[in-house]
């Protein structure tokens, strides 16, 4: 029966994923059905450290007991009425997500793309009728190697041929310049009138965490202020306590025009993003300009509450900066042991290392899968760089155990 899904091996679920689903993805070979705290099980029963935390969407650990009640208490009581009516969670929520993050207004959303793509629309519009740029003329910069997600206009100013190869035709009004280098952004504000915005992610993730100077997003910040552009920063990996601060550009001591957030802001239970801004930026939004069925839905509100609660009430920030820097301190003493990792970056809990072999790209890959073997899931990105994000209630003991099977792999390995 195909609904019985008790007694199937691993290898019978990924049979199924071949056959019936889209080649979307190339996951490691590992099925999972079980998550709690730092753990995930796959259905032998084997149990491994989550070092991806689905993308740092799981922040706050899988399967955590408050946001978990928090989703059942909202699923048996209203989970959606769009917004053609108010709900009694919404404006708790937004006063909530405003208060939190410092800002007036919030517009909710789903997923991470649809907030990038509303953060864009409302760039774009306050170009238009704040800044005063002509019509269908705004440009937005955005930098080498971003991600900001899958739909048709983002793909449009991504630089992974992959993500963009016959999607086209493509949308335009988007300048590429180098990331982490403050006279390119400077030379396209000089050569261009029209720049309605900046849109940057303050580490950038998938292009294998790399990590800008200190002082590139506040002269980032000084740029669009003396240029009169909007500084749009996409926090959805970043945020929420990953990197060690709340949000990623509090290590540079400042504030953007807009905020994008997903992922973690639901603690992985589901689809919750958002886009914060202040009243003269969101108010060029008005009644039927921009919506979503499930946007600012009663349930998302509810776990993305309880979501943030558990971030402040665990200190789980502060655990991501002290354990994020144990953890680089011990990347370091493992490559002056072994030549086939040379660098260890990033901050708080988001890292990653590179390994050290031009010939054979699929290195990073076979680690992985030893790792793997060893109860610790990691998963390459971008050819030869493993990014390291378990979730951020992870114990200072639990972290060195990881740390040690890290150690451990690659010695045997090289
Ligand atoms: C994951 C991610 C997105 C896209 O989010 P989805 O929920 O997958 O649409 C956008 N920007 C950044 C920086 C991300 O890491």
């Amino acid at each position: 029966m195909a609904t019985d899904t008790k007694k199937k091996s691993s290898k019978e679920f990924i049979d199924l994923e071949n056959q019936h689903g889209a080649h979307n993805y190339h996951p490691l070979p590992v099925v999972l059905s079980k998550g709690e705290g730092v753990y995930v099980w796959d259905v032998e029963g084997k149990k491994y450290y989550d070092f991806l935390s689905a993308y740092s969407a799981v922040n706050q650990g899988h399967c955590h007991p408050r946001i978990v009640n928090a989703l059942k208490e909202q699923a048996e009581t209203l989970t959606l009425t769009s917004r053609a009516f108010y709900n009694d969670v919404l404006g708790p929520y937004e006063q909530y997500m405003t208060e939190y993050f410092g800002f007036d207004k919030v517009l909710p959303m789903n997923t991470g793309a649809e907030a990038v793509e509303t953060a864009i629309k409302i760039c774009r519009k306050w170009g238009y009728e704040k800044k005063g740029v002509e019509e269908n003329k705004g440009q937005i910069v955005v930098f080498d190697q971003n991600f900001h997600g899958r739909t048709t206009t983002i793909i449009s100013f991504s630089s992974d041929p992959d993500a963009r190869k016959n999607f086209g035709p493509y949308t335009h009004g988007f300048i590429k310049v180098a990331y982490n280098d403050i006279e390119a952004l400077n030379e396209v504000f000089e050569e261009h009138s029209n720049i309605v915005g900046v849109l940057i992610e303050p580490i950038q993730g998938e292009a294998g965490v790399m990590v800008p100077n200190d002082g590139y997003l506040a002269q980032i910040g000084k740029l669009c202020k003396q240029n009169n552009a909007l500084f749009i920063a996409d926090e959805i990996q970043t945020g929420i306590g990953r990197t060690g601060e709340l949000l990623a550009v509090n290590y540079d001591q400042v504030k953007p025009d807009m905020v994008i957030l997903g992922k973690a802001l639901s603690g992985g239970a589901y689809p919750v993003s958002a886009v914060l801004a202040d009243n003269h930026i969101m108010e060029v939004i008005t009644p039927g300009t921009h919506g979503s069925t499930f946007g600012g839905n009663p349930l998302g509100a509810k776990v993305a509450m309880a979501a943030l609660e558990v971030i402040k009430d665990e200190k789980l920030t502060e655990n991501a900066r002290k354990l994020g820097d144990q953890f680089r301190e011990r990347m370091k003493k493992l490559i002056e042991k072994t030549d086939l990792v040379c660098l260890v970056r990033g901050k708080g809990l988001l890292n990653a290392i590179v390994i050290n072999d031009h010939q054979d790209s699929s290195t990073a890959w076979n680690i992985c899968m030893k790792l793997s073997e060893n109860g610790l899931l990691a998963k390459p990105t971008h050819g030869n760089i493993i990014r390291f994000a378990p979730p951020l209630v992870m114990t200072e003991e639990q972290l060195h155990e990881c740390c040690d099977i890290i150690e451990k792999t690659i010695l045997e390995f090289a």
